[in-house]
């Protein structure tokens, strides 16, 4: 370690080849560990806790997140899993063990004295020509297709805790999809998920409304209510909190009394402005108290208080009710419709499900499953079907899955490399390899010789079979457009962008300066901790 003069004591410094090598080391690590996750034959990780919770997952950015990695470019490798999550909602593992397999692969050239401004440069062109290459391969689809969608449903969620419902669950997100789809946009928030413990995975349902975890506040309310007409209320239905709201100086006993018959007489105002709209069920997003309750289940009107603003805009959204702020406002076209409200009871949890809404532009796919454990990752799960068929109707485009894209890519790229004269050449023959890594992976998780598997599929595509990849179904090498193992294009185009762009960032640095924390334990700048130089060596 190179000590430097320049700062204090507390100040930690790695240079040049060192703190090249470290990072390198850091980002490998993290692409080790994501990488026996990879594919439908992929191992699952538990997770435990400090408090001793457990997750149990297949799901690359959840293990990282989970993790509290702590070295500054094992950060960087996580928050590309992040980015990816984000952006397409699928493709986390094969986006770290791209940027994994990049710097393993660069570390090889900066051995046979390469800079790394060749490297990042060459890395730049290749990244380049690959998006130019994925594109060239990509086949359009429509979002009527609908067929082709479950199919990539099913691809993304193949191996997770889904698997065996997966048909189930790639109707329900092919389905849900197209409810709340405008042409070829759709909004990941208008389906919502819910969870709800007890039942068999296979009783996991879409509904075409929402399901909230909410009870109605009073028994006496009715516990279904047909032919919904449902008024959203954003302002408290209950009497002003006289502590806080008011200051009366209160003479008399009488007077007191005066006082509080006004603010009923309020409330028995707002209650039947509101009953007097045609409304049967209120959701209020604040709360609703003794006095207004007693009132309306007096009259029957199912109502629920402290909604979130995230379930009224969905119920908004499900039901064509307008969120009113003023009561003054609220008439009978503020009023959604649904087919049933209904309080469902299930275990300990209660929820109000919200169903049979006429064109609703927001849902809900209610999970079932016996543990929290399961039902977490099948959610995981959906969350990637989701993101795959939202980002091909996005696009428009599809590649072929089971390394077939990747493998395709590195031939180019090969072909591409021929045209290079200077050294950024050995760049970009090394970024093709590193494509090669994901159908490696595949075929190594199954158990497969990933020697074999290479060999046989590259025969396959330097004789024009483009669309052969690796069927882990079966274990054949075919091809996998024939077998339906699809995945969208985005997901293979962002991996590669992202994992290019955390590759290059890392091995530009040729210095990390790291203060220790302070006495108090404080860091001193950017959160970054030296322990995690010993950690690693
Ligand atoms: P990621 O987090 O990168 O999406 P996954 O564990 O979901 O990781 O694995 C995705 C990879 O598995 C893709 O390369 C995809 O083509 C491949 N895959 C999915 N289903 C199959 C299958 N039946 N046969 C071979 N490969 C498959
Ligand atoms: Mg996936």
């Amino acid at each position: 370690m190179t000590k430097s003069h320049l700062f204090p004591e507390d100040i930690e410094r790695l240079m040049g080849k060192d703190a090249q090598r470290n990072n390198i080391l850091a980002a490998k690590m993290v692409s080790e560990i994501v990488k026996t996750t990879l594919g439908p034959r992929g191992m699952d990780k538990m997770l435990v806790s400090p408090s001793n919770d457990i997750i149990v997952t297949n799901d690359g950015v959840t293990i990282l997140t989970e993790m509290q990695i702590e070295h500054p470019a094992a950060k960087m490798m996580v928050e590309i899993a992040k980015t990816q999550e984000k952006e397409v909602g699928d493709g986390t593992t094969s986006a770290v063990m791209i940027a994994g397999k990049l710097l393993e692969n660069a570390e090889k050239l900066l051995d046979q004295k390469i800079h790394p401004t060749v490297i990042v440069k060459g890395y730049q062109m290749a990244q380049a020509k690959a998006q130019e290459i994925l594109k060239e391969n990509a086949l359009e689809i429509t979002p009527d297709n609908e067929e082709i969608l479950k199919q990539i449903a099913m691809t993304a969620m193949t191996g997770k805790g889904a698997e065996n419902s997966k048909e189930t669950f790639a109707n329900i997100v092919v389905e849900a999809v197209r409810m709340v789809r405008e042409e070829k946009s759709v909004d990941m928030e208008d389906i919502k998920i819910e969870k709800s413990l007890g039942e068999g995975v296979e009783d996991s349902e879409l509904i075409k409304g929402i399901v909230m975890d909410k009870e109605r506040i009073s028994k006496d309310m009715p516990k279904i209510v047909e032919n919904a007409k449902i008024a959203l209320v954003d302002f408290p239905l209950e009497l002003k909190n006289l502590d806080i709201d008011t200051k009366i100086s209160l003479t008399s006993p009488d007077q007191l009394q005066d006082f509080l018959s006004r603010e009923e007489e309020m409330i028995r105002e707002m209650v039947d402005k509101v009953v007097s709209t045609g409304a049967n069920v209120i959701f209020c997003q604040k709360g609703v108290d003794d006095f207004a309750r007693y009132l309306l289940a007096r009259v029957g009107i199912y109502t629920c208080r402290r909604v979130s603003r995230n379930d009224m805009e969905k119920i908004s959204k499900a039901t064509g009710a307008r969120i009113i702020s003023n009561l003054n406002e609220l008439s009978l076209h503020d009023l959604g419709d649904a087919q049933v409200v209904e309080e469902v009871k299930k275990g300990n949890d209660a929820f109000t499900y919200i169903r049979g809404c006429k064109n609703p532009k927001a849902v809900t796919i209610l999970i079932h499953g016996g543990t929290t454990h399961v039902i977490d990752e099948i959610e995981r799960a959906i969350m990637d079907g989701l993101g795959d068929v939202i980002s091909t109707i996005n696009t428009g485009l599809i590649v072929a899955g089971g390394g077939a894209i990747e493998i395709e890519v590195a031939r180019k790229l090969r072909e591409y490399s021929q045209t290079i004269n200077g050294r950024e050449r050995l760049a970009v023959e090394e970024f093709a390899n590193a494509l090669e890594f994901i159908p490696i992976t595949l075929a190594e998780n199954a158990g497969l010789d990933p020697i074999d598997i290479l060999t046989e599929l590259k025969a396959k595509h330097n004789i024009g079979e483009r669309n052969y990849g690796l069927n882990l179904f079966t274990n054949k090498i075919e091809n996998v457009l024939g077998s339906r193992i699809l995945e969208p294009y985005k997901v293979k185009a962002q991996a590669i962008n992202s994992a290019t762009e955390v590759a290059n960032m890392i091995l530009r640095i040729d210095d990390v300066i790291a203060s220790k924390p302070n006495k108090k334990g404080n860091m001193n700048f950017a959160g970054a901790r030296p322990d995690y130089l010993d950690n690693l060596e």
